[in-house]
C-alpha cells in the first residue's frame, strides 16, 4: 500500500534530507586519491550524528555494517566501507547515504570522479545526473510511475549507455523501502498514479556496458556483469501540488 505523507511529515523528511545533502557535499570534498572508503564512511557517520536526533540510516539495516554504501568503478551499489579499499586517480566512487530523523528516512547518492577521469567516464556521470533530473521533472501529480522511468530512459539510451533493471527506486518515509517500486525504465501512463504526498527515491543506475549485474561473495556489493563502469545518482523527492520537491537538495 502506498502511504502518502502529510505536509508536516514532508517537512520532517526535508530536515533530515538537508543533513543528508550536506553530508554528501562533505564526502565529495574529501574524495581524493589515497583515502579509504572506511575513512569516508567515518566522516559521514560523524557528520550525521553531530546533528541532534539524526542517525545514519543504513547502519545495521538488513545487517549492513557501514553508514554509507561506497562503490568504486564497476561496483553499482552496496559497496561495504573498508580500510582496504583505497581510492586512486581516475576512479569513480558512488557515495550512497541515508539519514533517519524524527522517525523518517531519506536516501540520496552521487557518483564522484577521483581526480581526473577519462572522457567516457565523465560522460557517464553527466548523463546519469541528467537522467535523474529528467526523472524528477516527471514526478508530478497525475503522472504515473512509468512516466518517471520513461523520462530516465529517454536521456540514457540515446547515449548508448544501459540502465540497470535488477535494482529500482522506491517509496520511503517511515521505512527506507516502501511501495511503490520506481524502475528507471517504463512506459508513459503505466503504473501507479502519482498523488500529492507521495515520497519516493528516484535513483537511476547507468552502465557503460551491459545492464546485467552480479553480486560479489561478500553478499552485498553489486557489480556490472561485464566489469565496465557504472554511475548512480539519487534524490528523495516529494510529489506536491506545486511540483516535485527535492528533499535531499544540496547547497552547491
Ligand atoms: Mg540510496
Ligand atoms: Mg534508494
Amino acid at each position: 500500500m502506498i502511504q502518502l505523507k502529510s505536509p508536516r511529515e514532508i517537512e520532517v523528511m526535508a530536515e533530515g534530507g538537508a543533513i543528508l545533502g550536506a553530508a554528501l557535499v562533505l564526502l565529495r570534498e574529501n574524495v581524493r586519491p589515497g583515502i579509504t572508503t572506511l575513512e569516508l564512511d567515518q566522516i559521514a557517520e560523524r557528520f550525521i550524528r553531530d546533528h541532534d536526533g539524526a542517525t545514519p540510516a543504513f547502519k545495521g539495516l538488513y545487517g549492513f555494517r557501514g553508514s554509507a554504501c561506497i562503490s568504486i568503478n564497476e561496483e553499482i551499489v552496496h559497496g561495504i566501507p573498508s580500510r582496504k579499499r583505497v581510492l586512486a586517480e581516475g576512479d569513480i566512487v558512488t557515495l550512497d547515504l541515508g539519514v533517519k530523523l524524527g522517525g523518517y528516512f531519506t536516501d540520496s547518492a552521487i557518483t564522484v570522479p577521483v581526480g581526473e577521469v577519462d572522457a567516457e567516464t565523465q560522460r557517464l556521470l553527466d548523463v546519469t545526473a541528467a537522467s535523474l533530473e529528467a526523472g524528477i521533472r516527471a514526478a508530478v501529480v497525475g503522472n504515473h510511475v512509468g512516466d518517471i522511468g520513461y523520462a530516465v530512459q529517454q536521456v540514457v539510451e540515446p547515449e548508448g549507455f544501459s540502465i540497470v533493471r535488477d535494482l529500482v527506486g522506491h517509496g520511503l518515509g517511515l521505512s527506507l523501502h516502501e511501495e511503490p517500486q520506481v524502475p528507471n525504465y517504463g512506459k508513459p501512463r503505466r503504473g501507479a498514479t502519482l498523488a500529492a504526498g507521495l515520497t519516493i527515491a528516484i535513483e537511476p543506475m547507468v552502465n557503460v556496458g551491459v545492464p546485467h549485474t552480479r553480486t560479489l561473495s561478500d553478499k552485498w556489493t553489486v557489480v556490472t556483469a561485464d566489469g565496465r563502469r557504472s554511475a548512480h545518482f539519487e534524490h528523495t523527492v516529494a510529489v506536491t501540488e506545486d511540483g516535485p520537491r527535492i528533499l535531499t537538495a544540496r547547497n552547491e
